[in-house]
């Protein structure tokens, strides 16, 4: 599935020199004001010469956010990046994209790092950078390929870092990398669903799935099958599973409950294998690509089994809200009115609004539970990309406090959030004359606003909430650190939100 083999190869210190046969290349963070005696000091004595000379030749003038990339022998590269004055984790990632990805050939190759000491937090900053932007480098699509089928071992062309710190910060930078290493690899893991085709990842195999992965790092599963969410009452989930081409869709529950657990955060995640749009059925160009309309049931995944393997100590529980989309003498349709888990009544007004209709149930079923905060992921509306673009996901939230946090944790981890209000006035345009809310409206207005809105209605009294519309899914540009889409949106941003909430 995915290069499970650590992208951490070797930590040399002071005291410890480097083997200039063991890398294909050398990269030197330098601090802002680098100039060429400071260079100096950080390069091998080996390279130093060979470097000095072609500033001298090139009549190199040092100047900040420089990024610079030469030969030093016929197997060897050398790449300096002089850092900017400022910089924050969305563009050190940028920088580390810039810097690893010509490095990344058609054959392993290992890039030695050497990060003289700068600001603590800075550091941390920077090795985390280039590790997740190896790891994403690394990332591999799904193959089905003859080549595949036949399980032929492909050319192994992956990159590993080694980095050289002073014997003192080497632990610490260890720790750093080790943890970025397994983010890095849950959202490759996001990207490798998304990408999964919508007649190989269907309902029945993705609950499957991630149940095994869910088992084998140790959480708890249970499935609410369709004949439980009928008992349940769980009329707005149905309404769109009743279509689906498999009686296999249901919601997955992942519980990560260690002990001494202060905290209770319950994850929602929209997992439409494929969407179609059922009944308002989607034409050619808007169709393709909706096999990545699960993304936010994996980002769910992807951070229940990052919870077991880190070890927080909070207590998560993710519902994995599966199904899919589609036409059948079965699916629902415009001007339905449906009774959700709640007791609440929707009109349904367009059939390809599904997303909110799983995710109305499920958001009921995680509140009842009383977490301390729910966090819902969806690719939801077409209507965030058009506000925001592909490179922000939208954040919203029925707290206040609540949209600063998102702001905040988008910043500091470099998966960017932009939030929306959540006024009581953008209900207006779902009132319904038959029923107690419509599922949205027919055309016009801003439908990631309205759809946030008809999301709170389905949330019990007392319990915060966030919404994440993965608009950032699909960028249409390299993004951060990651060199094309899908993006796997929302692991780096989800454990940072989690951290600040405290
Ligand atoms: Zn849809």
């Amino acid at each position: 599935m995915q290069n499970s083999s650590s992208v951490l190869k070797n930590w040399y210190s002071e005291k410890n020199p480097i083997n200039l046969n063991a890398y294909q290349a050398l990269v030197v963070i330098a601090p802002y004001g680098t100039k060429t005696e400071e260079l100096k000091k950080l390069l091998e004595p080996a390279v130093s010469t060979k470097v000095l000379q072609f500033l001298k030749r090139r009549k190199f003038k040092f100047k900040a956010s420089q990024h610079i990339s030469f030969d030093i022998s016929s197997k060897h590269k050398f790449s300096c990046l002089i850092l900017p004055k400022k910089f924050n984790t969305f563009s050190s990632l940028e920088l580390a994209r810039e810097v690893l990805s010509p490095l990344k050939t058609d054959h392993p190759s290992t890039v030695v790092i050497r990060i003289p000491a700068l600001l603590p937090e800075n550091e941390n900053q920077w090795i985390d950078s280039f590790v997740s932007t190896a790891v994403a480098l690394n990332y591999e699509p799904p193959k089905y390929s003859l080549q595949a089928a036949l399980k032929k071992p492909k050319k192994d062309s992956s990159l590993s870092l080694s980095f050289k710190f002073s014997h003192s910060r080497l632990s610490n930078a260890q720790k750093v990398a080790m943890l970025s290493e397994a983010s890095a690899l849950k959202t490759n893991l996001v990207r490798h669903l998304t990408q999964r085709a919508g007649n190989d990842l269907t309902p029945l195999v993705y609950v499957k799935t991630a149940s095994e992965m869910a088992k084998n790092a140790g959480l708890k599963t249970e499935f609410f099958s369709i004949s439980d969410l009928l008992k349940l009452k769980a009329g707005a989930f149905i309404a769109v599973a009743k279509g689906a081409s498999e009686n296999s869709s249901g919601i997955l529950k992942l519980s990560y409950h260690p002990n001494k657990a202060k905290r209770k955060i319950a994850l929602v995640g929209k997992g439409i294998t494929f969407d179609t749009g059922g009944n308002n059925l989607k034409t050619g160009s808007h169709m393709f690509g909706m096999n990545n309309d699960m993304a936010g049931s994996a980002v769910v995944l992807a951070l229940c089994l990052l919870a077991a393997e880190e070890k927080w100590p909070i207590q998560l529980t993710g519902y994995m809200a599966i199904t899919e989309n589609v036409l059948s003498e079965k699916s629902y349709r415009p001007n339905d009115v449906i009774t959700s888990l709640k007791g609440k009544t929707i009109e349904v007004i367009d059939t390809d609004a599904e997303g909110r209709m799983i995710l109305a149930d499920t958001l009921t079923l995680a509140s009842r539970e009383k977490p301390d905060l729910v966090i819902d992921f969806a690719t939801l509306t077409g209507s965030v990309i058009r506000a925001l673009g592909t490179q922000y996901s939208g954040g919203y939230s029925n707290r206040k406090y609540l949209l600063s946090l998102i702001r905040k944790a988008g910043v500091l981890s470099g998966e960017r959030v932009w939030s929306f209000p959540n006024d009581k006035d953008y209900g207006r345009c779902l009132k319904s004359e038959i029923a107690d809310i419509k599922q949205c409206r027919l055309t016009g207005g801003v439908d990631h606003i309205e759809a946030a809105y008809f999301l709170s209605q389905f949330i019990e009294k007392g319990v915060d909430w966030v919404h994440i519309d993965l608009g950032a899914m699909e960028p249409e540009e390299p993004l951060a650190h990651i060199p094309k889409k899908p993006s796997g949106f929302g692991v780096r941003f989800a454990k940072k939100l989690i951290e600040l909430s405290k």
